[in-house]
């Protein structure tokens, strides 16, 4: 595995990533997709955004079970007001597990590899890995939180309460 991951406070995970044009050098697309899936397979987890590996390209990739995602410009909105308190971790971040609070569902847009647009709800882990590694195109990681503590950036909804959990992404 040649390609790096980045950690934590490299800079380059600090700042907003560029949108991608689909239509533009759909190749080029599909090459990062794919160092991007090697990274996240040889490091174990269940998603990665472009900026890990020196890409600041709004570009995530997430799997759980037998959903697998390549997404370019990804837009997550909240799908009603349940939030859950998700227990994360981040390659980007090793050794920190976080408590963070994330909407329970949310509505996803997107475009793929192939330059179709999607337009889905997503709940239960994928919903939670789109939420983080679309953190990361905004230059958030779980480095941003405290530990143990309640996300940032998000307003917590009180009226509403569960937990789910999350391995590294
Ligand atoms: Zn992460």
């Amino acid at each position: 595995m040649n390609t790096p991951l980045l950690k934590f406070p490299n800079p380059m995970l600090l700042q907003r990533a560029l949108p991608c044009d689909p239509k533009d050098g759909q190749q080029v697309h599909i090459d990062v997709f794919k160092l991007m899936w090697d990274v996240m397979l040889h490091h174990k987890g269940l998603g990665l955004a472009a900026p890990q590996i020196g890409i600041p390209k709004r570009m995530i990739v997430g799997r759980h079970q037998k959903w697998n995602l390549w997404a370019i410009n990804p837009e997550v909105e909240p799908a009603g007001k349940d939030m859950v308190w998700s227990e994360e971790g981040c390659l980007s971040v090793p050794g920190r597990r976080v408590r963070v609070r994330r909407y329970k569902r949310v509505h996803f847009t997107y475009w793929d590899q192939n330059g179709k647009w999607h337009d889905v709800t997503l709940g239960s882990i994928p919903s939670l890995i789109v939420q983080h590694e679309t953190d990361h195109l905004d230059g958030i990681t779980l480095a941003n939180f405290k530990p143990y503590g309640e996300r940032l950036c998000v307003k917590p909804n009180p009226l509403t309460t569960s937990s789910s959990e999350a391995a590294s992404a």
